[in-house]
This record gives C-alpha cells, structure tokens and sequence, in this order.
C-alpha cells in the first residue's frame, strides 16, 4: 500500500490562508491505514485548522468529506456538491489522489496535507516500511522476494557491499537489518543459494518510462 504522513500544521495553514471556506477531503483507502488521511484523520485536521484559524481571529469554514479512493475519478466525482461550496480543498489522500481531484475539479485550487513517502507494509502498530520502488523490472525472482533496491540502502542489486556489520546489520545504519543477509538467509532456506553467485545485470531503467502508463488486458 501507500504510505504517507500528515505534513506540518504550519505548512497546510500557510497553503489555505487565503481561503474563508476549505473542504478537508480524506481517502478511505491507502492513507486511512497508515493513519495519515482518513476519516478520523480529516476530523482532526478540519478541528485543528477552525481552532487555529480562530486564535488569529480568522474563522475558517471547514466541510469534511471522505471518499473511499481519491485516486478514481468517479469516486471523487461524488464531491462536487461539497466542492462547489468552497473556495479551495485541502486533500488527505496520496499524490495520485490529490492529482485525480485536481483534475477533477480544475477550477479549484486542490493542496497537498499529506507527504507521500513509499510503498510499503506494516511492520507493527504504528510502523510502515519501505517495500517497492514501483522500478518496473523486478528482482524479487532472484532475490527471494525481498527488494534490493529499497531495502539495501545503496539498492546493490548484487550484495552484500562488503560493509555488513556484525549479526547482520546495515554499515549504513546499525537499526537496519542488510537486505543482502536477508536474502542469503532466504534463499538459504529455499536451497537456492547458487542465485547469491549469479551476477545481475545493471538496471534496466528504461523500463519506468515517465509518466508511467499500464494498459491491463481483463482475463
Ligand atoms: S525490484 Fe523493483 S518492482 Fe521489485 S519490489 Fe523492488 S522496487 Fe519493486
Ligand atoms: S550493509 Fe547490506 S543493506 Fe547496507 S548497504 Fe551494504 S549491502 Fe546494502
């Protein structure tokens, strides 16, 4: 999924000054589970900005509204009753989601709450780690099925570097298990390891052409 985190109140206070009327629009998706735009989310932040707006003596009208996935256009089409009633909209949802409202309703200004960080999973409550670089050409069949190029922080596609401290620890940050060890001890398990000999090829990156596109076929 989608990780993101809420930015500074400072920075989406500065965004929206210049509005009197604000919708605070969430995403129920990606965001809701990493706890960075959901519907609660929203609450807190539509309640933050009314209080701080009224300590300057600057009432803000705040709307509140949370749809199931931002990032598709029917599903943020059911805003536009909302949208039309304000002046600017403030969106919890990734940057895929703020980009699709944007689109949606081009005459509004639409601002970014959130920071869009990686692609990731939960590690434990309240923990998101990085998982996939969207790279599009991926290693995970030689690799155990874990990703050389997030998960090692210099992305070796062909490890360890030499500087793996000990109990298998990154040399670049000692809180960090080396994804090369993590792969060895997989392949390990799966008898495989005559892959860690295998040399992989410098990257591909030709295959993430920008702005990527994907045209699935239905099975
Ligand atoms: S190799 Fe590329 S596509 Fe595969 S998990 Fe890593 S970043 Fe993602
Ligand atoms: S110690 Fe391991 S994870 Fe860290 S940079 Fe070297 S190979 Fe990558």
């Amino acid at each position: 999924m989608i990780i993101a985190e809420r930015k500074p109140m400072a920075e989406i206070s500065r965004a929206v000054a210049p509005y009197k009327k604000v919708l605070v629009a969430g995403c129920g998706t990606c965001v809701a589970v990493c706890w960075a735009g959901g519907e609660k989310e929203v609450g807190i932040l539509a309640a933050q900005l009314r209080l701080a707006r009224s300590a300057e003596e600057n009432e803000i009208v705040t709307l509140e509204a949370t749809v199931e996935r931002q990032c598709e256009k029917e599903m943020v089409m059911e805003l536009r009753d909302k949208v039309s009633e304000v002046e600017a909209v403030l969106s919890l949802a990734c940057g895929a989601g703020v980009q699709t409202m944007a689109d949606v309703f081009e005459d509004k200004p639409v601002f970014p709450a959130v920071n869009t960080t990686f692609i990731g999973m939960p590690e434990s409550e309240g923990v998101w780690v990085e998982m996939c670089g969207a790279c599009g050409d991926c290693y995970l069949d030689r690799t155990g099925g874990i990703c050389p190029v997030v998960r090692c922080a210099k992305g070796l596609l062909n490890g360890p570097c030499g500087g793996t401290r000990k109990g298998g620890k990154c040399e670049i940050d000692a809180g960090k298990d080396c994804a090369w060890v993590l792969i060895y001890r997989r392949l390990e398990k799966q008898g495989r390891l005559d892959l860690m000999r295998q040399y992989n090829a410098p990257k591909n990156f030709r295959a993430v052409k920008r702005p990527g596109r994907v045209q699935a076929v239905r099975a």
